[in-house]
């Protein structure tokens, strides 16, 4: 390596941006930005992506195989860092739901916060993560729908919830696994094997940044997940379904919940633009789509809405022809939903004519209700403690100026 730029002042290294979550084309482009010249580039970011994906490293000093002037520069210009969790729970059964505080983006920015859940089985870790910071699509049953506040996530913030993941379950080499909680482990099995895009927000309204994150997540040289173990869940966002076949080549989860248009336009406003037929023809044509690779419906069981016998029989109707697999979710209540979930009768009932059609397993079994580990409750709950305490404070000041 010939040219190293300037060693730079002190202000500016104290926002110094973060490789870890980059692209490899991110990664590139940090390192011409640092005089690396353009032979060296493809070798150097081949380095950078073992250490930081493979390895987990949060420090320069530790590549070995890069030279010492060159991991002096790295460490000038750029860190490691993830962003901050400003909290962590572990529920009862194991499940673990960190709060996620992304660097601010600009002055008018406090950065934002995200929520991340982590589901173990013994075979398996699931990890949720987030698209968005909240969902401009107010789905009337979703709380994460009316969070004010929204911004797209871009792919390294993505890419950094598994990093974050990760670290906190030991799981690079030279960590140790937490003893608190179940943690998948042992032959071939991974802490976290699978992801699903069932956090914050709206995945296909933010196409290009999910399909740039699932290149990272899924790159062999690196995080090395399965895109057979990474499902996009979306409201039917129509025209990217094909897009994200083609482009990501991962699993489809479809948040149908209605099998009619007047009440799924009130459940799922979106279906107003794209219709349950618009929505069901592109799964029939999602690309990669087999009985091998089925696409998920996930349907929220709402007591007296869309629990009836004769709605199951019309599911299983619609979705004839379709490989699909169905995932019945016990409804999550929040403060101030109008909504109840099902009753445990109403929903085996509903459960057994899926059943009796030939799809196994339907229901979603509740994980981490204790911790509030589910769709922007975490987020939720943590502002509100905020709000509370801020109120406190400005009574105080108001009792002051008395
Ligand atoms: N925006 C995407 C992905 C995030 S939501 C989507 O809508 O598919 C992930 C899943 O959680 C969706 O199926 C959504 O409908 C469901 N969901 C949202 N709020 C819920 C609640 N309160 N109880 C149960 N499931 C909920
Ligand atoms: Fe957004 Fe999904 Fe919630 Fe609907 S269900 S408001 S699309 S996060």
């Amino acid at each position: 390596m010939s040219t190293i730029a300037q060693p730079i002042p002190a202000a500016a290294q104290a926002s110094r941006p973060s490789l870890a979550g980059l692209t490899r084309a991110g990664l590139a482009d940090a390192l011409r930005g640092v005089g690396v010249p353009e032979r060296e580039i493809k070798m150097r970011t081949g380095q950078l992506w073992h250490w930081i994906y493979f390895h987990g490293v949060t420090s320069f000093d530790t590549m070995l195989n890069v030279s010492k002037v060159l991991r002096a520069t790295l460490a000038d210009h750029f860190t490691l860092a993830r962003p901050e969790v400003t909290s962590a729970q572990v529920s009862k059964d194991g499940t673990r739901k960190w709060l996620i505080r992304m660097p601010s983006t600009g002055p008018f920015d406090k950065g934002a916060e995200i929520e991340c859940v982590y589901i173990p089985e013994t075979d398996r870790g699931t990890l949720c993560v987030s698209s968005q910071v909240g969902c401009t699509l107010n789905c009337s049953f979703c709380h994460t729908g009316t969070q004010r506040l929204v911004r797209n996530l871009t792919a390294q913030e993505i890419v950094q919830q598994l990093l974050v993941a990760r670290d906190q379950l030991g799981d690079f080499p030279g960590l140790t696994p937490p003893t608190d909680g179940l943690i998948p482990s042992g032959e071939g099995v991974r802490a976290v094997s699978n992801i699903v895009f069932m956090g914050m927000g709206e995945p296909l309204y933010n196409f290009d940044q999910v399909r740039d994150a699932i290149a990272v997540l899924s790159d062999g040289e690196g995080l090395s997940l399965s895109k057979r173990r990474i499902t996009v869940s979306t409201s039917g966002v129509v025209p990217e379904i094909a897009n994200l076949g083609d482009q990501a080549g991962t699993m489809l989860a479809i948040s149908l919940h209605a099998v009619r248009d007047d009440l799924r336009d009130e459940l799922v406003p979106l279906n107003k633009k794209y219709p349950i037929k618009e929505l069901l023809d592109a799964c029939r044509n999602y690309p990669g789509v087999s009985n091998a690779r089925r696409i998920t419906f996930e349907y929220v069981m709402l007591k007296g809405v869309n629990d009836s016998p004769r709605e199951a029989k019309e599911l299983v109707r619609l979705l004839k022809g379709i490989p699909a697999k169905i995932n019945l979710i016990p409804f999550n209540p929040w403060p101030g939903t109008k909504y109840e979930c099902s009753d445990w009768e109403t929903i085996e009932t509903f459960s057994d004519i899926v059943f009796n059609a030939g799809y196994a397993s339907p229901v979603r079994t509740p994980r981490g209700r204790d911790i509030l580990a589910a769709c922007g409750q975490l987020k939720s709950e943590t502002e509100k403690m905020r709000a509370r305490a801020r109120l406190m404070l400005e009574e105080q000041l108001a009792l002051s100026s008395d």
